[in-house]
């Protein structure tokens, strides 16, 4: 699904200012419906990665394939929808100020010439899908910096995207909701999309049982698969995973051909409240 192979990336300096490499010699192989993290400290390499997998940077040494196709051979005009297949939350939301909630997820649509009725079923189920279906109307100053978190995580999800990258998504929210958000990454990774969380919180990391590759100085320093499952019963419950377990199964119920990677316009198989 993500497919990094002997990718350098060189930043050439202006004037005086050294070259920087800023990845080296990265192999790596995210297959499809797995869930990993992308752990390194500041400089790292974690930006530039996420650049090249959204073809925002092309690398200068090697191969970086994203569902099935190369971007570095991709041509400008086939960016835009190459894009489309990946859902993005960025660590800054990007919602548009003036724009209430549903607007923003719906704006996601509009651009893309979805027509308008399909645009009124989606949008109200992927706010339901995160839990916002009363948020609606609120413009994004008027929601907390978790629920913002959510709704750009439902504009994510507009497009049923294979793949969905999350950008330090637990940076501007407390400990709480970065938990609960989390969560949510998980559930929409149980029916099968790809999620790639990029971070620097060690800890949160190492709180969910997932696969994590550790970047340092541009390299693949580590690369940690997730245990082996415990038994179902030791598994530990919280609130928040009882809500996720009701989106799950929201996702779960939508008619096959809608399923492919979370969601499609059918906004009456939202959870309710
Ligand atoms: P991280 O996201 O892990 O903090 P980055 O990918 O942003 O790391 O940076 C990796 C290295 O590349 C750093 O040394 C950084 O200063 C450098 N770098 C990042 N972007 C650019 C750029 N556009 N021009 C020059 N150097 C850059």
């Amino acid at each position: 699904m993500i497919r990094l192979e002997g990718v350098k990336k060189v930043y050439e300096g202006i004037g005086k200012s050294p070259d920087i490499l800023a990845l080296n010699g990265v192999n790596l192989h995210i297959k499809k419906g797995e869930f990993a993290f992308v752990l390194g400290h500041s400089g790292a390499g974690k930006s530039t990665f996420l650049k090249l997998i959204l073809r925002e940077e092309v690398a200068t040494e090697g191969q970086v394939i994203v569902n099935g196709l190369n971007l570095n051979k991709m041509r400008q005009r086939q960016i835009p929808y190459f894009r489309r297949q990946l859902g993005v939350v960025f660590q800054d939301f990007r919602l548009i100020p003036t724009m209430t909630a549903y607007e923003n997820v719906a704006f996601a649509m509009r651009v893309t010439n979805i027509p308008e009725r399909q645009i009124k079923r989606r949008v109200p189920y992927v706010l339901n899908l995160v839990g916002l279906g009363s948020k609606a109307y609120s413009l994004p100053q008027e929601l907390s910096g978790g629920e913002q978190q959510r709704i750009a995580l439902a504009r994510a999800l507009v497009h049923s995207p294979p793949i969905i990258i999350a950008d330090e998504p637990t940076g501007n929210i407390d400990p709480e909701l970065s938990i609960e958000i989390m969560e949510l990454l998980q559930a929409i990774n149980t029916v099968g999309t790809t999620v790639v969380v990029v971070t620097h919180e060690r800890d949160l990391a190492m709180r969910f049982n997932k696969r994590i590759i550790t970047i340092d100085h541009g390299e693949v320093v580590k690369d940690t698969p997730p245990k082996p499952r415990r038994p179902a019963g030791q598994v530990q419950q919280t609130a928040a995973a009882a809500s996720n377990r009701r989106a799950q199964e929201s996702l779960r119920r939508q008619p096959a051909q809608h399923r492919p990677h979370t969601v499609t316009a059918a906004g009456r198989e939202g959870r309710q409240g």
